[in-house]
């Protein structure tokens, strides 16, 4: 089982930009860019890019997997 690139990426600078990542979105504060948020093309994995705050909170950081379907079934 190869292990995504991606991986590596998890509190890099977000000064690099990365290939392979499809951007979803873009959160602003006041009409700048503070946030983007992207999807590793390979394996899913959904990432944020701060782009505002002090130097060490501007970095890539994976976000925990969210299932898209919430569903309101009962556990077993
Ligand atoms: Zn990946």
């Amino acid at each position: 089982m190869n292990l995504c690139a991606c991986l590596t990426l998890d509190g890099t600078s977000s000064a690099n930009q990365r290939d392979g990542f499809a951007l979803l979105g873009v959160g602003e504060l006041r009409g700048i860019t503070a946030v983007e948020h992207y999807r590793c093309m390979a394996c899913g994995g959904e990432f944020s890019r701060v782009l505002l705050g002090e130097p060490r909170d501007r970095i890539w950081q994976s976000l925990p997997c969210v299932e898209p379907e919430q569903r309101p079934s009962r556990r077993h």
